[in-house]
């Protein structure tokens, strides 16, 4: 496996969002993994990854194995979403473009509260989901999952975070995700577990 100057292995993430690459740099750094963590940014020649898995661990692994067979390097990538009960688990993999335009998270959220305007509260249980996946140059690979279960408000409320956070209100909290600082919402947020779950994959794989 390739590795960098002074023995310390070199971890790809295949994001190009630097708030995703610090998040999991700072849990490998509390972990004590001697890992050089760089995202998807530093190799700008590799094409971004077409999501066309239907699982959230399914395009977490595509883009994982995509950046580790292009770079040489073990990557890591994850795909996560907002899956509501009563939708039978939507939007799902479709979470960033549930209003028919890519990342556009206001009319996302908007949408889908005017979907669910009819829901009384005790039906609109809801969770974020994050599969984060490993894959090393020769092909090796592993998969892990993580959950954050709430229930979703009516309006949204808070401003921190991103995407649905505004109308999630985790379960046990009397706040939304967005009125979580960004540290508290890592502790027990989807993506939190999810990377802190691949913690002892990127010991044995790693040394
Ligand atoms: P991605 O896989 O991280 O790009 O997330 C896909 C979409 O899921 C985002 O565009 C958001 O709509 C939604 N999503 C994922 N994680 C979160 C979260 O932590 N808070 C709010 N929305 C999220």
């Amino acid at each position: 496996m390739s590795t960098v100057s002074e023995g310390s292995t070199r971890l790809i993430l295949a994001t190009r969002n630097a708030h995703k690459v610090s998040e999991l740099r700072a849990i490998l750094g509390a972990a004590g993994l001697d890992v050089e963590l760089v995202g998807a940014d530093a190799y700008p020649e590799v094409p971004d990854v077409r999501e066309t898995g239907v699982t959230f661990a399914e395009n977490a692994l595509l883009k994982a194995h995509a950046l580790a067979r292009a770079t040489g390097f073990p990557a890591v990538a994850d795909d996560s979403g907002l899956s509501v009960d009563v939708l039978g688990g939507a939007p799902g993999i479709f979470s960033a473009r549930w209003a028919g335009r890519h990342g556009d998270d206001q009319a996302n959220l908007d949408l889908l509260l005017a979907q669910l305007g009819d829901i009384a509260p005790p039906h609109r249980a809801a969770h974020f989901a994050c599969a984060a996946a490993l894959a090393l140059p020769d092909g090796t690979e592993r998969v892990v999952e993580g959950q954050l279960r709430g229930t979703l408000r009516f309006e949204p409320v808070g401003t921190h975070g991103f995407g649905y956070d505004p109308i999630l209100q985790p379960d046990g909290y009397q706040v939304t995700c967005a009125e979580l600082t960004p540290d508290q919402k890592n502790a027990i947020s989807h993506r939190g577990q999810a990377f802190r779950a691949l913690l002892p994959l990127l010991r044995d794989l790693l040394g």
